[in-house]
């Protein structure tokens, strides 16, 4: 059975993963799976819950540095720059691990991800447990991710509890950066840009999953995907608005302002009103889910430009469609 809390019962949901059971709480990303990170068998019950992969590393979730040094065998120098600016929020740092840490944690490898969460009710439900929490997305596993309260209902009997926080503010998945590499190495695109992450560090690596043979195991699988096949649609805009005019498919498209102004309501989904890229993040998931429930053939979502936070949102967008491409000429 699951038990639902609010706010207010913080302690109660803090007592169930703290006996060794899984809760799901807020976070300014996305909603987390959590357990704590020295139970195997409160880590193998993640697993279950999501249908996950067991080849798909989980990331230690803390409120406090004092915590980080039972995690991790070094602490790189760019790290502690990092930290000092982006820590508490949405940016996950990839360490050396301890040996005991447990190889469920780290998917075998010798390394091991953490973060410090920015979102008040995660802080405190951190502080209450004041262990590390072993968290991935809320989200059965391949489907989009939970950033609100309405998408945990997926997993109402997989866990012990749920810890409502009402909606995610940033609704994409943090920025993951390998700090194990010289230079370091970005692996999963989130709000603290590449950008960013250059100002502070100077060279950082990209990684591209269909070029290097490194993985950061998670990555390879299709991800953050609906039922309904997503097709990427690329084109100018002028391509676009003839496309969507004429064809005649069962289907729905996700656009910006402009497109949307040309086609109209019936056909086409504003995504991000006024070109605002946090707006279209913070929607993103919700969207799909939205969609999908809706018996189209095929959600078109056209291109967004690959810079700051639209960098992770066009990677959500691929995976979402597992690559597929339309390009209009
Ligand atoms: P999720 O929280 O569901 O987004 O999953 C955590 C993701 O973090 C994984 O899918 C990996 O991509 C990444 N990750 C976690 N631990 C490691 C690690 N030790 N090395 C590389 N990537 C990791
Ligand atoms: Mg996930």
């Amino acid at each position: 059975m699951t038990r639902i809390f609010r706010a207010e019962q913080i302690k109660e949901a803090a007592q169930i993963l703290r006996k060794g059971g899984t809760v799901i709480f807020p976070t300014e990303t996305v909603y987390g799976l959590g357990a704590r990170y020295d139970d195997e068998k409160a880590l193998e019950k993640i697993f279950t819950a999501k249908g996950r992969p067991k080849d798909n590393p989980l990331i230690l979730h803390i409120y406090k540095m004092e915590q980080l040094e039972g995690l991790v065998r070094e602490i790189p120098e760019g790290a502690k720059i990092l930290m000092e600016r982006f820590w508490p929020g949405p940016l996950t740092l990839i360490f050396r691990k301890r040996p005991e840490i447990s190889s469920i944690i780290s998917a075998g490898l010798e390394t091991v991800a953490v973060r410090m969460p920015s979102d008040n009710l995660a802080q405190r439900f951190l502080r209450e447990v004041d262990l590390p929490i072993a968290a991935p997305s809320a989200n059965l596993s391949g489907s989009p991710s939970p950033t609100s309260e309405d998408h945990l209902m997926d997993m109402m009997g997989r866990v012990d509890g749920i810890l409502l926080g009402g909606d995610s503010s940033i609704g994409l998945e943090s920025t993951v950066v390998d700090m194990t590499r010289t230079p370091p190495l970005l692996l999963r695109p989130g709000k603290v840009s590449l950008e960013e992450l250059e100002e502070v560090l100077g060279q950082v690596d990209l990684y591209q999953s269909n070029k290097e043979s490194y993985a950061s195991p998670g990555l390879k699988y299709r991800h953050y995907a609906p039922q309904t096949p997503v097709v990427l649609l690329q084109g100018s805009d002028e391509n676009l608005i003839k496309f969507i005019n004429c064809n005649q498919e069962n289907c729905v498209y996700v656009v910006k302002e402009l497109v949307y102004r040309a086609c109209g309501e019936k056909k086409c989904h504003l995504f991000y009103p006024k070109e605002d890229i946090d707006y279209a993040a913070r929607e993103y998931f919700r969207l799909l889910r939205t969609l999908d429930n809706q018996s189209y053939d095929i959600i078109y979502i056209t291109e967004i430009p690959i810079l700051g936070l639209g960098r992770a949102l066009m990677d959500r967008i691929l995976r979402s469609s597992g690559g597929h491409t339309r390009r209009l000429e």
